[in-house]
């Protein structure tokens, strides 16, 4: 591992096919990229589509530690995503494997490839609730704590799944 690794939070989702085999799969992925190792794994909840039809979402979120870029990191996720069939049809799409860079350590960008901190992983239970549970008092770039902004949100309803 090379100095100085950043902090970065991935998002997951799946609401399409055996959406739990898939997540598993990604989890898996994502702790074996190069100059990357998983802190840690939230459960898995499932979720009501936002803006978007479709059969339940199963979600989740991994903290992982690593050397790659921003940019590398993106990369490496929309391989994951093309490796379980994604076809990137239209924005909020049913998806066989939807991966986000919720957050990258401290960093704020905004290129037309990358937004840091997501622009919406602040409002969205399904990011939220995942985060809550194994890292409350993390705070997102610009938006505050992570338990603050759970508290805030109404009316978006998340489970955790029996595993
Ligand atoms: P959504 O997840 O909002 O439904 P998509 O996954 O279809 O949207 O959007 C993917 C696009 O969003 C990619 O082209 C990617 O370059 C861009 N993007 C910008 N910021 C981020 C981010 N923080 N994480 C993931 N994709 C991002
Ligand atoms: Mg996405």
């Amino acid at each position: 591992m090379a100095a100085d690794p950043a902090m970065a939070w991935v998002g997951l989702g799946a609401n399409q096919g055996d959406r739990v085999a898939t997540l598993r799969a990604a989890q898996q992925a994502l702790g074996g990229l190069p100059q990357t190792r998983t802190v840690v794994r939230s459960s898995l909840y499932s979720s009501v589509p936002v803006a978007a039809g479709g059969p339940d979402y199963v979600n989740a979120v991994v903290g992982l530690e690593t050397s790659l870029s921003p940019a590398a990191l993106l990369m490496r996720l929309q391989e994951i995503e093309d490796r379980h069939g994604r076809v990137r049809s239209f924005r909020n799409a049913p998806r066989t494997l939807d991966l986000d860079l919720l957050m990258y350590g401290d960093l704020l960008l905004d290129t037309p490839e990358l937004t840091l901190p997501h622009p919406r992983a602040h409002e969205r239970a399904f990011v939220l609730v995942p985060l809550a549970e194994v890292a409350p008092e993390l705070a997102i770039p610009g938006r505050g704590m992570v338990r603050d902004l759970l508290a805030c949100i109404v009316g978006q309803a998340v489970d955790r799944l029996d595993e």
